[in-house]
């Protein structure tokens, strides 16, 4: 399809960032061209409305899915919220450890983002090996809101992110 083309006409690869031996797939071209960021939000939004019609609260990641998130969110006419490294909210907030290559991180939410029961879907610009969003899909069930789904604009599909989301469902516009 063209919108999709257009997506993938605007991922940018960097070899070596942000260190040797990675291959970086930069998102900032969709950004510049409204034209390719309207697909993108077109093509979450389709699939949205296809799958997820009950969606009640988009739940962004930092730092990119804030990139995205509330302009789908404004599409469907519901919430946003969103899912901080640790030390950025005020007021109360919950929180959930993972682990990276080296060393530990920490995603937050403030405790009144979610009420239980809340069907939530999140959303960030890339999946690779799944721990960040696994991360914020704890902080959902601890919150006890409903995850119908994740969606991202790029999958590394050699990480196996989808394996270690499962039960969830992944949504991706472009593979590598
Ligand atoms: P994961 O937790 O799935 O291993 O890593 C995904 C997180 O790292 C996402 O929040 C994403 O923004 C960031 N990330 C990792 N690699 C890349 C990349 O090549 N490009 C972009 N744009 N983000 C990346």
């Amino acid at each position: 399809e063209c919108k999709l083309q257009l997506v993938r006409d605007h991922i940018r690869p960097y070899q070596d960032f942000p260190k040797k031996g990675i291959l970086f797939r930069d998102i900032c071209p969709i950004l510049k061209d409204p034209a390719a960021l309207t697909a993108v939000i077109d093509l979450f939004e389709e699939e949205v409305r296809r799958n997820y019609q009950t969606v009640e609260l988009i739940v962004g990641l930092d730092a990119r899915g804030f990139l995205f998130g509330p302009l789908l969110a404004q599409r469907l006419g519901v919430g946003f919220i969103l899912v901080r490294k640790k030390g950025k909210l005020p007021g109360t907030t919950l929180s959930v450890e993972y682990n990276l290559e080296y060393g530990k991180a920490e995603v937050e939410i403030q405790e009144d983002a979610v009420a239980p029961g809340q069907k939530v879907l999140l959303i960030d610009d890339l999946l690779a090996t799944g721990g960040t969003l696994f991360a914020a899909c704890e902080l959902m069930k601890k919150q006890q809101a409903e995850v119908l789904g994740c969606m991202v604009v790029i999958e590394l599909k050699e990480l196996n992110g989808k394996d270690k989301l499962k039960p969830q469902s992944i949504f991706s516009l472009v593979q590598y």
